[in-house]
């Protein structure tokens, strides 16, 4: 079996506890043949109003990009076959100014693959208990589908739809699943909107599977079937719970993983990694 992960956090993100080369190291013991690291850009609290309730250190671009090229090079020189790729994970914000920021960005620095993520709801991070505060299930869980579906028209360069579900995650209400009948439409038009984008939909491991099982056939069923995996590692846990992953999608009819990757001229180009 082939292992690729498109979603993979170093000591570069505020939360992230690896160097880059303790990630590399990794990916080569497990043998992995595609490695992108992703770390957090955070635009929508730079630029936005979103709001963090813990001190959030900002990503250093110049710092990240150098380390990559580190271990590429290092990569390189010892003549490894796995691909490693240099990307991003983009925080959403429907605000213009947050999404001129990122335009502005990818327009200078093109990444090999951009993961496009909602971890905010009315201005504060879902992975927050104080986010939740006098907030009902339904309109958390609807608010958090709204900026999802808002997310596909981001104006920028975006190749992954991330962890739809992460609103749960930490969510305190006694039935904490998000299931396909609690937003029928809302979910329609997110599955049908990354299809007709050409948008890869992520199944990340990091917690639980995001999204669950129940989405991911109406995903197969509605024609979906780019895919991106992402153990959305913050130490070292690469390609988790991949074979299993891989055994239940295999059982919904899935075939493959997508990965995306730049090429010279700056055209973003994707390949499939058979199951
Ligand atoms: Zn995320
Ligand atoms: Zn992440």
């Amino acid at each position: 079996m082939m292992y690729a992960d498109s979603h993979v956090h170093t000591a570069f993100s505020s939360d992230g506890k690896d160097p880059v080369s303790a990630v590399t190291a990794e990916a080569e013991r497990k043998g992995l043949c595609y490695l992108a690291t992703t770390d957090h850009l955070d635009y929508d609290l730079k630029f936005g109003h979103n709001r963090s309730p813990i001190p959030w250190k900002h990503i250093d671009l110049a710092a990240y990009r150098r380390a990559w090229e580190e271990g590429a090079d290092a990569l390189a020189k010892k003549g490894s076959p796995l691909k490693f790729r240099f990307g991003i994970e983009a925080g959403f914000s429907p605000e213009k100014q947050v999404q001129d920021k990122y335009l502005e960005l990818f327009d200078r620095m093109r990444f090999d693959v951009v993961i496009n993520s909602v971890h905010f709801v009315n201005g504060w991070d879902v992975y927050f208990p104080n986010a939740f505060f006098f907030k009902s299930r339904r309109r958390m869980y609807g608010d958090y589908l709204d900026l999802v579906l808002q997310s596909l028209d981001a104006p920028y360069h975006y190749d992954i739809v991330a962890h739809i579900g992460y609103v749960t995650r930490n969510a305190p209400y006694k039935k904490k699943v998000l299931e396909y009948a609690d937003f029928p439409d809302k979910f329609d038009a997110i599955l049908h909107g990354i299809i007709e984008r050409g948008k890869a939909l992520e199944v990340n491991t990091h917690t639980t599977l995001f999204p669950t099982e129940e989405i991911l056939r109406k995903y197969y069923a509605y024609g979906g079937r780019k895919l991106s995996f992402g153990s959305d590692s913050h130490h070292a846990e690469l390609c988790k719970d991949y074979q299993k992953t891989v055994a239940l999608l295999k059982e919904i009819g899935f075939t493959e993983f997508t990965v995306f990757e730049r090429g010279v001229n700056g055209e973003s180009s994707e390949t499939a990694i058979p199951f």
